[in-house]
């Protein structure tokens, strides 16, 4: 029976005293974002993303039980960043390659990162090496997507109550224990309830797939592209220019952009292309308005093409997930660059046997360290997320910069899978 009331961002909602806020905002059609809350866990209090304000103190909202009374804030601005800071710095403290993820579609951190609006992160990735536990009967466990939300130590246990899951080691070398043990009694719907509950694609079971491809899981939304009007002049009253590249990237950006189809044909009575792998033209022959960089830098020449880039253009925009945080070809940064190189040139299936040399010369570009994203090279103006971001996505964003409007993001347009 509803017996109290409080407030929430200055609506008065009603539940019965104690309840868990999260679940009471809920019922009052306030929706709070969390990864690690389960109605029953109460309260859980790990992942931190559920942050408020309770008069005028910020706490972890599934951990506050409501009471008469109570003046909660939910999405201030500044709330609305400490969240998002909180769920990027889970980004770049694991290794989350979305593109490669068998949760991806699935993954209630992916969603809550579509639904904060994260274009890119403000810290560095990590590009941590944790091990990717393939030991226990039914599971595999990759550590490396845990966030530490311990869903899975409450949550997973066997039908003589012991648990599967605990931590082990302390601080950042937190992760996951698995007690192979017990994990080898669980059904095969007990390991599946563990694959489902975890909030990341940390926990995979042996020989199962999510059940729906691409496209049709939990989270994807069918988005039906807007179209695009470039139906007017721009202020400097000429066609205008841009270029484009692809650096460490797969070219599936490119693809992407030429994904409007006819729509290029009313591109092209607005725009011009000037370098570019759509024109062939290899330099710069004019100063370009917008350039769209696919692909981070993995080597010498494409920091020189994108320091090229950042001269000749206006507007400089990271296109796709490899430009903005380095991508899948950023898997590599886990590793020493030996060993890839090793890998490659050594030991790969198609290298010549007994092959000792690791090809070296003054013309070869030379293999950085690690994948950079582009904005740690040069200033770079505008991020579109996505891998690949879809065309009328991007073809919005630079109409909108052409003709200087408005634009915002529908989320179902960020799409890593
Ligand atoms: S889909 Fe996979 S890689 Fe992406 S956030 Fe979820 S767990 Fe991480
Ligand atoms: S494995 Fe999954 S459910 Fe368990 S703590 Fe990590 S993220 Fe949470």
């Amino acid at each position: 029976m509803k017996n109290i009331s409080f407030n929430i961002d200055g609506r008065i909602c009603s539940a019965t005293k104690g309840e868990n806020l999260i679940e009471a905002a809920k019922q009052n059609g306030i929706f709070i974002p969390t990864l690690c809350h389960f109605k029953h866990l109460n309260p859980l209090g790990s992942c931190r993303v559920c942050i408020v304000n309770l008069n005028g103190h910020a706490i972890a909202g599934c951990s506050v039980f409501v009471e008469e009374g109570m003046q909660i804030e939910v999405n201030t601005p500044e709330l609305l960043d400490t969240r998002k800071a909180i769920l990027e710095m889970m980004f770049v403290e694991g290794n989350h390659f979305c593109p490669s993820c068998e949760k991806s579609g699935d993954c209630q951190m992916q969603n809550l990162a579509y639904e904060t609006g994260i274009r890119y992160t403000r810290f560095p990735h990590l590009f941590v090496d944790r091990i990717v536990d393939a030991r226990p009967e039914r599971i595999v466990v990759n550590q490396n997507r845990c966030i530490k939300c311990k869903r899975c130590f409450e949550e997973v246990e066997t039908n003589d109550g012991y648990k599967v899951f605990n931590f082990s080691n302390k601080g950042n070398k937190t992760i996951v224990s698995i007690d192979y043990e017990q994990e080898a009694k669980l059904s095969e719907t007990q390991a599946e309830y563990a694959m489902k509950i975890c909030p990341t694609g940390s926990i995979l079971v042996k020989g199962k797939t999510f059940s729906k491809p691409f496209g049709d899981r939990i989270f994807d939304q069918v988005s039906e592209g807007k179209a695009i009007a470039f139906d007017k002049i721009n202020k400097k009253g000429r066609k205008m220019r841009i270029a484009t590249t692809s650096l460490a990237g797969c070219f599936g950006c490119h693809m992407s952009l030429l994904d409007i189809d006819l729509g290029i044909l009313d591109v092209i009575e607005l725009v011009e292309f000037n370098k570019s792998p759509l024109t062939d033209i290899k330099k710069f022959t004019q100063h370009c308005d917008i350039g769209l960089v696919e692909g981070g830098c993995c080597n010498t020449d494409n920091i020189e093409v994108l320091r090229t880039f950042r001269e000749n253009c206006d507007v400089l925009i990271s296109v796709g997930e490899c430009a903005i945080w380095g991508g899948v070809p950023a898997i590599r940064n886990t590793i020493p660059v030996e060993d890839c190189l090793r890998e490659a040139y050594l030991e790969s299936l198609t290298s010549e046997e007994n092959e000792t040399v690791i090809p070296y010369h003054e013309d070869i570009p030379k293999i950085l360290n690690k994948v950079y994203p582009n904005h740690e090279i040069v200033k770079i103006d505008y991020h579109i997320p996505g891998c690949p971001p879809n065309a009328n996505h991007i073809w919005n964003v630079v109409k909108n910069i052409l003709f200087e409007e408005e634009f915002s993001v529908v989320y179902p347009e960020f799409k890593y899978d």
